[in-house]
């Protein structure tokens, strides 16, 4: 095995993919090297920025220099002694439209130049082009897909299989499956550069996951061209393991400043927000009056330090079990990224499916759009497909869960459980309690220790979608069970009337015996009555 995952969160995974020169870690950004141009010497990238690995391109290579890197050895060609991998050209192809090379020779060259993970001269469908284009670029990737591995000759090269189709999902899940056949070792989802250049951050959420659920799942997923800082924690969610960057210096030549939350203008900026090694010794003033040459090397730097801090950041935020938060966070950084996390609604049980069921700790909701956590979801299905209540139970109590947990601890329930001791002497096996809780709807009480039932904090007050999910599932819940009573406890400050609403709705459809309390003075006593007349209680 080439990849083995260390850690998990969502679709995230730190993992370690080892190549004959060495053994790097994802999720983990190439800086792009272009031969030609390097505002960044390769041996700087690793000694001064720490990368272990970049990417260049096997076709500028072969026409600028020939020969030279294949009797070389691509490593000292560039003098980076880390891994290096190669593109084929097709975004040269994607830019000029033809190119003077053959899918077999950049196969051969790659071979050549001794490169340590390779790519095939894929054809990229691009953004703008009609259905019948894309579907000829997804067939013809992988008639040269299926041709490599009749032409190769070396074991020890990683091989990348593109996966096109751009727009088209339905062409993006057949190139997966197609490429997901052969045996590559790696993927690589190729034509998002577009729809993140548009912000079209909703479509790439669709390209992403129909890649990603439809190839090898031990395989690491490679976003191309995707190199920008705001964006890596929704890749990286989704599970892309790789990046590649060359933004970094193109942003640097055009005066645009990165930060994970967007980019800025070097001429719009009084302060640097960053404390990287080039922002503390330099005011944006001082860069601005710069030459051209040390003006872009300074952009070029921060830009690197900019989207490795992001990466570190989002590794520790998967050993924490926290990328779902830090993906939110971040998914306020402009509204085409908060609506693409809205679009997981769609991917949620398969995110469920596939995310780690413990933590290490516990969970902080903020909104309805935490609604789609895989753990919210985990928690719906298993009520719904797993549960049944006590065998004995016919009459539902419903308490509001409060901020403090676990049901059976709170002021609520003690004071419930002495008032129906003192009422039947002993708790009647017939009455259940569960609690309705904010955002996991029904917690039944006998499973109320289990992670992440009362390891959670909410935000009161508590936004509309939420109190209409909680409704919801709980009304469903009622539905769904057998009893004969259902009692609620109302607690209209936190959750106005829709939970009453929607239970009332319910038990009247299934004649139910429907009774609420509010929650306030004497609330316990009147519950206690209450059963004990329709029990025969003792009083
Ligand atoms: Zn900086």
């Amino acid at each position: 095995m080439s990849y083995e995952v260390r850690d998990r969160d969502l679709l995230a995974r730190i993992g370690r993919l080892h190549t004959k020169s060495g053994t790097i870690e994802t999720p983990l950004l190439f800086p792009v090297v272009n031969p030609t141009i390097q505002p960044i010497p390769p041996s700087e990238l690793r000694e001064k920025f720490g990368f272990e690995a970049l990417i260049t391109n096997a076709y500028i290579l072969r026409k600028r220099f020939g020969e030279q890197p294949a009797k070389m050895g691509i490593h000292d060609f560039l003098n980076f002694n880390g891994v290096v991998m190669t593109d084929s050209g097709a975004y040269q192809l994607l830019i000029y439209g033809e190119l003077d090379v053959k899918p077999e020779e950049i196969v051969a060259y790659q071979e050549q130049i001794n490169v340590d993970i390779a790519t095939i001269l894929d054809v990229p469908t691009g953004w703008n082009v009609k259905r019948s284009y894309a579907e000829e670029t997804v067939n013809e990737t992988i008639r040269r897909a299926k041709e490599l591995f009749k032409i190769k000759t070396r074991d020890d090269i990683l091989w990348v299989g593109p996966i096109q189709g751009g727009k088209f999902t339905d062409l993006v899940v057949k190139s997966a499956r197609e490429m997901g056949k052969l045996p590559f070792q790696i993927h690589a989802l190729g034509s998002p550069t577009k729809v993140m250049e548009n912000y079209r951050f909703d479509v790439l959420v669709d390209m992403i996951m129909a890649a990603k659920m439809n190839i090898p799942p031990d395989r690491p997923l490679h976003l191309f061209g995707a190199g920008h800082p705001m964006m890596f924690s929704l890749a990286v969610a989704l599970g892309c393991d790789f990046f590649d960057s060359a933004s970094y210096a193109l942003y640097a030549k055009d005066g645009r400043y990165m930060t994970e939350m967007g980019t800025a203008r070097l001429n719009e900026l009084e302060y640097f927000p960053c404390s990287c090694p080039a922002c503390s010794r330099s005011t944006p003033e001082d860069v601005r009056s710069m030459t051209k040459v040390e003006r872009e090397r300074f952009l070029a730097e921060h830009n690197l330090y900019a989207c490795i801090s992001e990466i570190k950041r989002i590794k520790q935020a998967i050993r924490e079990g926290r990328l779902w938060e830090h993906l939110t966070a971040r998914s306020y950084a402009h509204p085409s990224l908060l609506q693409a996390i809205k679009k997981l609604d769609k991917f949620k049980e398969f995110i469920e499916r596939h995310s780690p069921v413990s933590k290490p700790s516990g969970l902080f909701f903020y909104s309805g759009i935490d609604l789609v956590r895989p753990e919210v979801v985990r928690h719906c299905i298993r009520l719904r497909e797993r549960y049944t209540k006590p065998p004995k139970a016919e009459i539902l109590i419903l308490i509001p869960q409060t901020r403090v947990k676990p049901l059976h601890k709170t002021s609520e329930f003690k004071k419930l459980e002495k008032a129906i001791k003192k009422a039947f002497n002993s708790w009647p096996e017939n009455i259940h309690v569960c609690a309705y809780d904010a955002p996991f709807g029904v917690i039944p009480m006998e499973l109320d220790e289990t992670y992440p039932l009362s390891q959670h904090e909410t935000t009161f007050p508590l936004d509309a979608e939420i109190i209409t999910y909680v409704a919801q599932q709980s009304a469903d819940y009622v539905y769904r069970m057998d009893y004969r009573v259902v009692v609620l406890l109302h607690s209209p400050e936190d959750w106005g009337d829709a939970v009453l609403k929607a239970i009332e709705e319910r038990c009247r459809v299934k004649g139910i015996k429907f009774k609420y309390f509010e929650l306030k003075d004497d609330w316990e006593k009147m519950v206690a009555n209450f059963l004990s007349e329709l029990l025969g209680g003792k009083s």
